[in-house]
């Protein structure tokens, strides 16, 4: 269980302008509060400021003013306490996928018995047992996303910054990582924050749901999700699902409006 606050303080992001264009404003200026253990999902149109934010919180990207601190500490890089898993697959090619489970902790210079120690712990708990020698290329896309998140975890992070990891994923394939990712918070309860543009998503994973604004993004609403874990597949057809998607449908609608007006 992690037991650090992350704070977000009056942070905003502008990017300079490109060849005498203006700059853009991609963050308003945020504040929240993340309690250690929450699953947290940041939910909003593309191009809102999503990816910026959690950037900034994983130390990728230095806010243009305010701070993140994460137990009263400034975030000024990455580090080992904040594990990423991108869209996108990010595995290094040239290793195996133990090799990139490992990838942190021979960074780390952790003693090679406890290298594998902890990879065949994660391949076990991912599902990647009899891949441990297969190159990434040779993986399917849910495959190499369960890789993703092993090695995230290898280091045993205090957070888990997610960015929209299954959105490349077909639907079965998607809610089966729904699940191992559910399964894997309810065992360790990490503080997660999880960047989707998918409802259903959200609200089945999350604690808690903020709806960032169109760009310049803000954080425009906030809903509690009361749904008893554990929860499985069978929670989307309850009563109590619908509405809470109804209510973020209505949050977002006018925000995915305004951004497709430009
Ligand atoms: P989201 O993840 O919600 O789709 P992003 O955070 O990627 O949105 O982007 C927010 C806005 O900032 C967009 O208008 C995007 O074009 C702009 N932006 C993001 N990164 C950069 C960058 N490195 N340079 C210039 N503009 C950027
Ligand atoms: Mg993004």
């Amino acid at each position: 269980m992690s037991d650090k606050v992350l704070s977000i303080a009056g942070v905003t992001r502008t990017f300079p302008a490109q060849g005498g264009g203006t700059p853009t404003l991609a963050l308003q200026p945020t504040d929240l509060t993340i309690t250690p253990g929450e699953f947290v999902a940041i939910l909003g149109p593309s191009g809102c400021g999503k990816s910026t934010l959690l950037r900034i919180v994983a130390g990728l990207d230095r806010p243009t003013a305010g701070q993140v601190t994460l137990d009263g500490v400034p975030v000024t890089g990455p580090g080992p306490d904040r594990g990423m898993v991108f869209q996108s697959y990010t595995l290094f090619p040239w290793l195996t996928v133990e090799q990139n489970i490992r990838f942190g902790l021979r960074e780390r210079d952790v003693p090679e018995a406890e290298q594998a120690e902890i990879a065949g712990r994660l391949i076990a708990r991912t599902g990647l047992r009899g891949f441990e020698r297969h190159w990434p290329k040779q993986l399917s896309g849910g495959m190499q996303q369960r890789t993703a998140l092993a090695r995230a975890l290898a280091n045993d992070p205090e957070m888990l910054l997610l960015d929209e990891p299954f959105g490349a994923l077909d639907h079965q394939t998607r809610e089966l990582m729904q699940e191992l990712l559910l399964e894997i918070w309810q065992g360790d309860r990490k503080t997660v924050l999880f960047v989707t543009h998918d409802i259903d998503e959200a609200v089945f994973l999350a604690t808690r749901v903020l709806v960032m604004s169109a760009r310049p993004g803000r954080v425009k609403a906030v809903v509690d999700v009361p749904l008893p874990y554990p929860r499985d597949w069978t929670v989307k057809t309850s009563p109590e699902f619908a509405s809470l998607k109804a209510r973020l449908m209505g949050e977002i609608r006018e925000e995915v409006r305004k951004a497709a007006a430009g």
